[in-house]
């Protein structure tokens, strides 16, 4: 017999509204670089390979060469990452997806 879905805890307990805030500007953010193939630090033009990394137990999004620790500087791009740093550390263009996780996927069973 299932339990009822209003008894299950909440998974993630916010109270603070700042914080509260912050998370849902972090996940705007993760949202709009999901799809990007690339993105850039506030107004400079260099293009940075996307990656996720855990801040405060949240995926965010970030930079390969971590050039910024602030996700919310980063603007999506389309253009090719240009960045040597990073494109030295990630295979840009791969199958890499921000903001996504690869699951593994078994075929032919
Ligand atoms: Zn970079």
């Amino acid at each position: 017999m299932p339990l009822p879905v209003h008894s299950q805890p909440p998974l993630v307990t916010v109270d603070d509204p700042v914080v509260e805030h912050l998370v849902a500007q972090l996940r705007r953010v993760r949202e709009d670089l999901a799809d990007a193939h690339g993105a850039v630090i506030g107004d400079a033009r260099v293009v940075h390979a996307l990656t996720t990394q855990m801040w405060a137990g949240l995926p965010v999004p970030g930079v390969a060469c971590h050039a910024t620790a602030d996700p919310l500087r980063l603007r999506a791009v389309s253009e090719p990452v240009t960045c040597r740093r990073c494109r030295a550390r990630s295979h840009t263009g791969s199958d890499r997806i921000p903001g996504q996780t690869i699951l593994a996927v078994e075929v032919g069973r």
